[in-house]
């Protein structure tokens, strides 16, 4: 990648760089392109997309009202005279008065400005919630609300099929969270949606729908004047969404949310309105900010400097009307545009520059139902009527009149006919990603179809097998760090076998179909893992002895399970200590605990000399060659599953902790041990003690099987 500068500047002709073609952006362009001559500036428009989204009709794509293209305008047909770049920014050198983007060929380029005007927004930032970056839908772009719309249509197409009325209620839930505007907006769209179009599917009803909105305070739309925000709440309660308030998520699995203090909320579909963070570019800049937002002078300049502006979310301004700083809403980014543009003039002029100052004109707010909540000029308007002044604005904002009338038209078709309900399917985007469950959350579903591979980071599965005779499904493996599993569908392309559910908090690495098949068909140590994997759990080892399998499945742990083998080592043991230890002791491993009681890691003899081999020094710390965080079973497991387990891991002896979701050191079980407790029951038909071993720790070609495990 080479640098270059592309165009040279002149010293006569201005040139004023924008970045950002959302609402102030584009404002600011317009103004400028209006207010200067030709020869008097060139005005250049950085935007990572071709054209400006009209970010408050959102949820009426996500609600089907609108079709996508209606809430997008092309910048180069909205701005004639200016010079539209669909580029990404990546750097602003301010001493040098230039940024850096990186053009179509992957070359870094540097074009120099008289005067740059940041206006790149905020990104969506959903880690701020663990697991919600993985499991719920943002509502930023016009791809989030195509994507949520799909989704949608996909639940209902799913719920219309599913046998089981409690799975068909999930798929049929749907948690939007954060009460603010567009939170509201499209809680109303999707229940709308969701409610109106019952009437077509055969399996479900109306009032099988679920909506939830959660707030973190008292009542939702906190923008708005306290009547109409009751007005809101009892509407939007009427209209059948549940409202959640006071409280906060703490989590969001596959299954739903998980609130402070514990309550859990279930539901297919988590959508996300909060949580933002500044754009990369603003992030890289070396300029005072204020929880992200880039802090300015009272006339938008970027704070200590002449030439650099900053409006809209990604800056911090104070509204000079009342000395508060300015809300993000398109509105502002609007009015900042203008005022920015003008005070750019009036320096081009030579004349001072003026603060920012705006009255705001009201608040409007959608809330579904043929209802809206407006605060118009110091008017409160609630109920259809404010829904029809909310539509009329909007249309009337509506940059071009091209979209007015098509706006207007979908609209108006609406009033007569349903909503669209086709479900464009695009095929998924194959990606490896990371993913996050709580403790009895579903990875993968018995019969769903296979599209994914998963390693487990961290954390610990169990795959849950279910018959007709037994519905709640039997736990028939549990496997750890740096285990795999979803392998066999994807080879065959068949259903699911068994479920896969998370026993711990669980992080994943998940890769797509098409990724799986070409990395596995070229790697060869993963082939080679893969094939050892399913060949492992391909046979029924039970198959022929059922009797034996029903004793140890009926046998809890506890019975077998020896005493915790001494001493419990400390991750900072030296390599040295640990040396004698296993001379001392004669145990064949060590459990590593930092406390002497919780399960850190595992120490064996063959980690000691691996480490040894590698050239690790006699006061290497434990931690640094153990094997962290085994897998390990719950005393209240029974023996069945620890014989798979033993074979899958293809370990002597595995540790016992109190219960599932701690670990807390109980214990150890051991396969002689096993092998001795079937032996002694004498249920082995023609016992043979190598087939018998093979059966418990995994001899050549025997295996468990996770298609039929003797059930
Ligand atoms: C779902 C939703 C509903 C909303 N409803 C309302 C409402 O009803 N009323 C209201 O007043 N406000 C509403 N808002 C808020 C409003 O949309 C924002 O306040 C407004 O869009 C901010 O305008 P902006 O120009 O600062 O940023 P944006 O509109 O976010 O535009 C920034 C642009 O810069 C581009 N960009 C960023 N970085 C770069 C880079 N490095 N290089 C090139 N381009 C870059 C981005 O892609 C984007 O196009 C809503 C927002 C959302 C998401």
């Amino acid at each position: 990648m080479g640098e270059k500068s592309e165009i040279r500047m002149t010293n006569d002709k201005k040139r004023i760089v924008i970045i950002g073609g959302g609402f102030a952006g584009v404002q600011c362009a317009g103004t400028l392109s209006r207010g200067l001559a030709r020869d008097q500036a060139e005005v250049v428009l950085f935007n990572d997309e071709n054209h400006l989204v009209f970010s408050p009709l959102l949820a009426e794509v996500v609600g089907s009202s609108l079709s996508p293209l209606d809430v997008v305008v092309p910048l180069r047909q909205l701005l004639p005279d200016v010079l539209c770049r669909t580029e990404t920014v990546r750097t602003i050198d301010l001493a040098a008065s230039e940024i850096e983007y990186e053009s179509d060929d992957g070359e870094i380029q540097r074009l120099g400005y008289h005067h740059l005007v940041i206006a790149c927004g905020s990104v969506t930032n959903l880690n701020v919630v663990p697991g919600m970056a993985d499991h719920a839908f943002p509502l930023k772009t016009v791809g989030d609300a195509v994507a949520l719309r799909s989704h949608i249509m996909a639940q209902m197409e799913r719920a219309e099929v599913c046998p089981h009325p409690e799975r068909r209620r999930w798929l049929l839930t749907f948690i939007v969270v954060g009460g603010g505007f567009s939170g509201a907006e499209a809680a109303g769209e999707i229940n709308d949606l969701v409610r109106s179009s019952a009437r077509y599917f055969k399996n479900f009803h109306r009032e099988d729908v679920r909506v939830t909105l959660i707030h973190s305070r008292e009542q939702i739309l906190p923008e708005i004047s306290p009547d109409l925000r009751d007005f809101a709440g009892k509407k939007m309660e009427k209209a059948g969404v549940s409202l959640v308030l006071n409280a906060r998520v703490a989590s969001a699995t596959p299954e739903g949310v998980g609130l402070q203090g514990g309550q859990f909320i279930h539901g297919g579909t988590i959508v996300c309105t909060v949580g933002s963070a500044p754009s990369p570019v603003v992030g890289r800049l070396a300029a005072p900010t204020e929880k992200g937002r880039l802090l300015t002078e009272p006339d938008m300049r970027l704070r200590d400097s002449k030439n650099v502006w900053a409006i809209g979310d990604c800056a911090l301004i104070v509204n000079a009307h009342d000395g508060q700083p300015s809300p993000t809403t398109g509105q502002f980014a609007e009015r900042q545009g203008t005022q920015c543009a003008q005070n750019i003039i009036r320096v081009l002029q030579g004349q001072a520059t003026r603060p920012f100052s705006f009255s705001k004109l009201g608040e409007l707010c959608s809330i579904g139902g043929h209802s809206a909540v407006a605060d118009l000029f110091g008017f409160h308007l609630s109920g259809f009527f404010a829904w029809f002044v909310w539509r009329g604005v909007y249309l009337f904002k509506l940059p071009s009149w091209a979209h007015r009338f098509q706006v207007g038209f979908d609209w108006a078709w609406l009033l007569l006919f349903p909503r669209d309900l086709a479900h464009v399917r695009a095929r998924p985007t194959d990606r490896v990603s990371h993913a996050h469950y709580q403790p009895g959350d579903f990875i993968i579903r018995q019969n769903d179809p296979p599209l994914n591979f998963y390693v487990i980071e961290q954390g610990e599965v169990e795959v849950v097998r279910s018959s007709p005779r037994d519905q709640n499904g039997e736990v028939i493996a549990v496997l750890g760090p740096g285990s795999f599993f979803g392998e066999k569908a994807l080879l065959s392309n068949e259903p699911r076998v068994a479920s896969v559910r998370a026993r711990t908090p669980v992080e994943v690495l998940v890769m797509g179909k098409n990724v799986f098949t070409q990395i596995s068909s070229t790697l060869t140590p993963l082939r080679d893992a893969l094939a050892q994997a399913l060949n492992r759990r391909r046979v029924d080892v039970w198959k022929d002895e059922p009797q034996a399998y029903e004793l140890l499945k009926r046998t809890p742990l506890k019975e077998l399970m020896e005493p915790v083998p001494q001493p419990l080592l400390k991750p900072t043991a030296a390599l040295a200590e640990v040396g004698h230890a296993f001379v001392e002791h004669g145990n064949e491993f060590f459990y590593v605990s930092s406390d002497g009681q919780t399960l850190d890691g595992v120490v064996t003899i063959t980690d000691l000399l691996r480490a040894r081999a590698a050239g690790a020094a006699a006061q290497t710390p434990t931690n640094q060659f153990m094997t962290a965080n085994p897998v390990a079973l719950a005393a209240d497991d029974d023996c069945a599953v620890a014989s798979n387990v033993i074979r899958e891991c293809r370990l002597k002896a595995l540790p016992v902790v109190e219960r599932k979701d701690t670990r807390k050191l109980v214990g150890c079980i051991r396969v002689r041990r096993l092998l001795a407790y079937v032996f002694k029951h004498a249920v082995i038909g023609a016992p043979d003690s190598c087939q018998a071993r093979n059966q418990l720790a995994g001899g050549a070609g025997r295996g468990m099987d996770w298609n039929n495990p003797a059930s």
